[in-house]
């Protein structure tokens, strides 16, 4: 990405015109909530939307896409604009009190707009979203809040009342294919994969990934090799695939272990002497976070595969095929295993991927939880078998 502008926000005309219109009047609401499925524009569009509030050079309703403060916002580098994050499950009422109020009050040293984003903003918890509702109520005059909402029915009706709403999208088939292309797909390979993708760049981003396509393989297969393996294929199977999870961590902590090096040379550290106060401790944690983020990421990569594998297995049963599948590219093992795998046991296995992740939410052990999910689906094959 190289500059902040509109022209980088794919597949979201609705919301980018309502942004737009909105500057051109200007009638920029201090609170808009962003409702629809995760990583679809909404952060290239409030960069957009901050960069236009933000360019010297602005023309109205965008940013010049250029000058230094529109290449900073793009890369998330200007101190007007911040991605708000949950440390943990939640965002809790100190995360409030602590970093968004000081932040949203603190002078503006550049800029004259301070956009604050809050990503997956339906986590905060009911003690935090009341907190939240003070600043609502008493907005800082020069300051944007944009919340990022998958589901706005977990925000308190006040909060959702007094923020001005905009709906993101799945993106559609042209959209997707245009960036498989981009991302260097196979034309042959671009159908499945778009299909695959679900309306999400970022899920298609990663099956783009050959690590993760073949993981994807792996997670599609998983059902016949219970199938034919018995019930002793549960265990190894499960410990491998979280080992795969692990091993996606690894680049990740060199990230980490570089930054953390480029850092300690710019204070001047020598051995572990020389940090400022509660930077080290800082930055430990925040590496941890993404370290189990990542993690995390991967083991929902399985789940939503072996949902999607079940949904299509359901589809079949019931007479579907060809483009209404999710896995186009899987359709001959779908038919094999709609003979398998009876419909009712089906459906009991998807409530099993519900349950794994609210277990992994709750910070089950992946191991253990996984192989709960496996003997869901294991245990009606071998009866069948
Ligand atoms: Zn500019």
């Amino acid at each position: 990405m190289t500059a902040a502008t509109w022209d980088e926000v794919l597949g979201q005309p609705a919301a980018v015109q309502t942004l737009r219109t909105a500057l051109v009047a200007d009638e920029v609401a201090h609170a808009w909530l962003l409702v629809g499925p995760r990583g679809v524009g909404q952060q290239e569009a409030t960069r957009a939307f901050a960069a236009a509030l933000n360019c010297p050079e602005t023309t109205t309703d965008q940013g010049c896409g250029t000058c230094s403060t529109c290449r900073r916002i793009s890369r998330g580098a200007h101190p007007a604009v911040a991605d708000l994050e949950p440390k943990g499950a939640n965002y809790l009422v100190d995360d409030v009190r602590e970093e968004w109020m000081p932040l949203a009050t603190r002078t503006l040293t550049e800029g004259r707009r301070r956009v604050l984003r809050i990503s997956a903003a339906e986590r905060m918890n009911e003690a935090a979203q009341n907190a939240f509702l003070k600043i609502l109520e008493e907005p800082p005059p020069s300051v944007v809040w944009v919340l990022d909402v998958e589901d706005e029915g977990a925000l308190l009706e006040t909060v959702v009342s007094r923020c001005r709403r905009l709906d993101f999208v799945p993106w559609g088939p042209a959209e997707l294919t245009g960036r498989a292309a981009t991302l260097g797909v196979p034309e042959e390979q671009r159908p499945a994969m778009v299909r695959a993708a679900l309306g999400s760049p970022e899920r298609l981003a990663d099956l783009a990934d050959p690590d993760i396509a073949k993981a994807r393989w792996d997670h599609l297969s998983l059902l016949d090799r219970l199938a034919t393996g018995g019930p002793g294929e549960v265990i190894p199977a499960a410990k491998e695939r979280v080992q795969w999870a692990r091993s996606r961590v690894a680049p990740v902590k060199e990230r980490n272990a570089e930054e953390l090096r480029q850092l300690g040379e710019a204070f001047g550290v020598e051995g572990s002497q020389g940090w400022p106060p509660g930077v080290k401790a800082r930055l430990t944690r925040r590496f941890e976070r993404l370290e189990r983020q990542e993690q995390r990421r991967c083991l929902d990569l399985l789940l939503d595969d072996l949902a999607s594998y079940l949904r299509d297995l359901l589809a079949v049963q019931a007479g579907a095929g060809g483009a209404e599948l999710v896995n186009l590219d899987h359709e001959a093992a779908l038919r094999r295993d709609a003979d398998r795998l009876p419909a009712a046991d089906a459906v009991v296995g998807l409530q099993a991927v519900v349950r794994c992740r609210e277990a992994l939410d709750r910070n089950g052990n992946p191991e253990l939880q996984l192989e709960r999910l496996l003997y869901t689906l294991a245990l009606p094959l071998y009866r069948a078998a």
